[in-house]
């Protein structure tokens, strides 16, 4: 069932989050509903089973999407962790961070203190807000989760992988202290899902922000004991069942507190399979490569939303959208919504406000997106079913159509990206490069503000 018209222009009405009583009709929609983002790390496309996976058991996530909604051309900002959780807190394109590409555990660079994060936006909602997990947007504690807007924070720095002997020892931060060293890593998924809960127990009054970005599947996959050794996938699957358990008992809490018709919860990943570490990356299912490159299986995710009351139970939703859709959607909800135009404070904003498509009213009206590959060097752009590849790059080796670009795709009929279409479609590889001409352009304009030399920039 879609909620009635009416709820949607009262939520609208204003550009303010009210719950309508006087439209007898309207299902109240609560103001200021909490946020919940639970966001794996390289989860592939294929990786559960409500997106097709034969063997890896995901029922909470199964349920999740049976009472929510399933993306099914849900993108991650970037095939890349660093980059992908900067576009997740700007909703800005990682070209614009000034990042080169993923940070080390010895990068002195960071997430730029004039970026407006989706935590400090939501705290001056007076939103409670918390992130347990990996951060990875710089490791120094001037850009640690604290001075970004989050009031708690437990996790890594940086990726799981960055740890001996290859790395110096790697440091568990509560707040912006360490607290342990090279924490045995079985533990993360547990000890960041129980402080989660107990965040939600404490907020439960208020509206709050809960950031969860697990540490796994990312290898080295540790699953903790109750689920090492039962998947028929291996540690591989192991770790995606125990994120699996993760993710239901967040959800049950919700349920159990009573708040869950007032909580979005969002479940995506941060990139694509790290289809190299062979047994223990994961699959995107249909689609081509993996992390670290902008074919599709690097940068297409699950995407799951669910929000009972709002969010019709059982749909499957594919219009494009993105990660970067999440910081003005959940800034409308919050009653702070975004100025028109893209710009705010001289900062672009590459987001678009997903509610109406959340609350099954209007489909997403998806302006072009850019995908950008090491170094941000932009190698893509999607425009409705279209996809021009303008540089191509892959982990694997591989050069998948021998080095001939540009490369074109209807993603609709050819999700796996295997027919080539440029030289039938000269009129679309026209429109698409103009697009990025002028993408490009833009980008560059604003790209200087936040160039090394300053507090932030490449590693
Ligand atoms: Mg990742």
């Amino acid at each position: 069932m879609k909620p009635p018209a009416a709820a949607l222009a009262c939520l609208l009405a204003g550009g303010l989050l009210v719950s309508c009583q006087s439209a007898p009709s309207a299902r109240p929609v609560p103001e200021r509903p909490n946020l919940v983002i639970l966001f794996a790390d390289d989860l592939g496309y294929g990786d559960l089973a409500c997106y097709g996976h034969p063997v890896i058991r995901t029922p909470n996530l199964d349920r999740m999407a049976a009472e929510g909604l399933r993306f099914t051309q849900f993108y991650s900002a970037s095939p890349a962790c660093t980059a992908s959780r900067y576009s997740l807190l700007t909703g800005r394109l990682p070209a614009r961070s000034g990042f080169a590409w993923v940070l080390g555990p010895k990068s002195v660079r960071g997430l730029h203190p004039e970026e407006r994060t989706l935590a400090e936006e939501l705290r001056q909602a007076g939103y409670a807000t918390a992130a347990f997990g990996k951060w990875h947007l710089g490791r120094p504690e001037r850009f640690l989760p604290l001075q970004h807007g989050f009031d708690e924070y437990l996790g890594l720095p940086y990726s799981n992988d960055m740890r001996p002997p290859k790395w110096e020892s790697m440091p568990l931060i509560d707040g912006d202290e360490v607290v342990e060293l090279d924490p045995d890593q079985t533990q993360l998924t547990r000890l960041y899902t129980e402080r989660a809960l107990d965040f939600i127990e404490r907020q439960q009054d208020r509206p709050f922000l809960l950031y969860l970005p697990y540490a796994m599947p990312h290898v080295p996959l540790m699953p903790g004991a109750a689920f090492a050794g039962r998947s028929p996938r291996g540690l591989y699957g192991d770790v995606v069942e125990e994120i699996d358990w993760s993710v239901g008992a967040i959800l049950g809490r919700l349920r159990q507190l009573g708040i869950d018709r007032r909580t979005l919860v969002v479940f995506t990943s941060d990139n694509g399979p790290w289809i190299i570490q062979g047994e223990e990356g994961g699959s995107a299912g249909l689609l081509r490569d993996g992390k670290g490159s902008t074919w599709e299986g690097g940068v297409r995710e699950p995407g799951i939303f669910w929000w009972p009351g709002a969010i019709a139970a059982g749909g499957t939703e594919r219009s494009v959208a993105s990660t970067l859709d999440l910081y003005p959607t959940a800034l409308r909800l919050a009653g702070r919504p975004l100025p028109p135009g893209e710009t705010r404070d001289g900062l672009a904003l590459d987001g678009r406000d997903l509610l109406p498509v959340l609350l099954g009213e209007a489909p997403q009206q998806r302006d072009p997106l850019y995908f950008h590959g090491p170094g941000h060097v932009l190698h893509a752009v999607r425009e409705g079913p279209w996809k021009l590849h303008v540089v191509t790059s892959s982990q694997t080796g591989l050069d998948y159509f021998d080095g001939k670009l540009p490369l074109l795709f209807h993603l609709e009929r050819d999700p796996s990206e295997e027919h080539d279409l440029a030289e039938e479609y000269p009129e679309v590889v026209a429109r698409l490069r103009r697009l990025i001409d002028e993408h490009q352009a833009a980008v560059a304009a604003e790209g200087s503000r936040f160039e090394p030399g300053e507090a932030a920039g490449g590693r």
